[in-house]
C-alpha cells in the first residue's frame, strides 16, 4: 500500500495536535498515510505548499495565519469556504487544490452531537472576526440560531464578516465598548486569540445568565480565563475547543479519504491529557 502524504501548515505550528489526531484516525481506519506539521511564515507559505504538492502531497490543513492566504491558491472552493472567506483544508485534485473549511461543521458537530446542545433559536454573541470566527459564523446560522451579534476589537473586521453572511435580519455588529448594553445571550463564543497573546478580555458579567452556553474555541491553558469568566457570569455550560478540534479534523479526514473516523476515542485520549495541552490547532 502506498503511503499518502498530508500536512498542516501554520506559523507557529510546533505544538499542533493535528499530527497526533490524524495518526490516530489513520491507525483506526487502516489508511497508510503520514501527516506532518510544516512551519511556514507568511513569505514562505506559498512556495512551501507548492513544494508539498510537487512531492505528491494529497491534502493539507491550513491554520493561523494562512487561512485567508490559501483562498487564491485553490482552483475550486466549497460553498462553506466561500462563505467563510477562509480555507482550513485543501484537497489535491488533478488540476490543483480544492479548498474547504471544516471549522464550522466541527464546532456544530461537537456542540450538538457530543455535548447534546440544541442551537436552534439561540441569541448568539461571537467575539472575534478572524479566520476561526469566519469559519463558524455560517455554520451557526445554518444550525438555526436566532440572532448573531459579532463584536471584534477591530470593528471593521466584524462589519466585513457580518456583511459576508448576507443575512442582515439575523446578523448584527456592535462595538466592544458597548458589550455592557447588549443584554444577555444564550450562546457566547470566544473566537479571539487574546489568550495566545496573553491579552485578557474585558467582558461584563451581564452577558451571561443561567441558560448561557459559553464556548471557547481554544483549549488547555488558553481557555482557562474565558471559561472562568463565564462561570462567574452565571453561564450554566462551559465548553472548550478540544471537541471542535477533533471534529474539524475528522471532517477533513473524510474529505481526503472518504471515510469518517470515530472521534470519541481520540477526544477521550486528548481530554485525559488536557492539563498539559498547549493551544494550537
Ligand atoms: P486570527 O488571528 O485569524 O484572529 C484572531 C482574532 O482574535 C481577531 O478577531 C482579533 O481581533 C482577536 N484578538 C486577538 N487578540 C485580542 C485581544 N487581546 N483582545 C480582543 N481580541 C483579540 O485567529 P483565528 O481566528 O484563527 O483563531 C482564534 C482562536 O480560535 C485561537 O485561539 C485558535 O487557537 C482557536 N481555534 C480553534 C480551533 C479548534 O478547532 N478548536 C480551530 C481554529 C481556531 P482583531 O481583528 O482586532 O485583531
Amino acid at each position: 500500500m502506498t503511503t499518502q502524504h498530508f500536512a498542516i501548515f501554520g506559523h507557529p505550528i510546533a505544538h499542533s495536535l493535528s499530527p497526533r489526531i490524524h495518526a490516530a484516525f489513520a491507525q483506526q481506519t487502516g489508511i497508510a498515510m503520514d501527516y506532518v506539521a510544516i512551519d511556514a511564515d507568511p513569505d514562505a507559505f506559498v512556495p512551501a505548499l507548492q513544494k508539498f504538492a510537487d512531492r505528491g502531497g494529497r491534502g493539507a490543513n491550513i491554520t493561523v495565519p494562512h487561512k485567508v492566504a490559501a483562498m487564491p491558491l485553490c482552483d475550486v472552493l466549497s460553498e462553506r469556504a466561500h462563505r467563510a472567506g477562509a480555507v482550513n483544508t485543501v484537497i489535491r485534485e488533478a488540476d490543483g487544490w480544492r479548498g474547504d473549511n471544516t471549522d464550522g461543521a466541527g464546532l456544530v458537530r461537537d456542540l450538538t452531537g457530543r455535548q447534546q446542545h440544541d442551537l436552534r433559536g439561540r441569541r448568539a454573541l461571537l467575539l472575534g472576526a478572524g479566520g476561526a470566527a469566519a469559519g463558524i459564523a455560517p455554520a451557526l446560522l445554518d444550525a438555526g440560531i436566532r440572532e448573531l451579534v459579532i463584536v471584534n476589537r477591530t470593528p471593521e473586521r466584524a462589519d466585513a464578516l457580518a456583511d459576508a453572511q448576507r443575512d442582515p435580519a439575523r446578523v448584527h455588529t456592535r462595538y466592544w465598548n458597548d458589550l455592557g448594553t447588549l443584554g444577555n445571550f444564550d450562546l457566547i463564543v470566544n473566537a479571539t486569540s487574546a489568550a495566545r497573546s496573553s491579552g485578557k478580555l474585558a467582558l461584563p458579567f451581564s452577558l451571561g445568565y443561567p441558560n448561557t452556553l459559553a464556548v471557547d474555541l481554544g483549549y488547555g491553558d488558553a481557555a482557562v480565563d474565558f471559561l472562568a469568566w463565564a462561570r462567574s457570569a452565571g453561564c450554566s455550560d462551559t465548553i472548550d475547543g478540544l471537541g471542535m478540534l477533533v471534529e474539524q479534523a475528522a471532517e477533513s479526514f473524510e474529505l481526503w479519504h472518504g471515510v469518517r473516523p470515530q472521534t470519541d476515542p481520540v477526544y477521550v485520549l486528548l481530554r485525559e491529557r488536557n492539563s498539559v495541552l498547549v493551544n494550537a490547532d
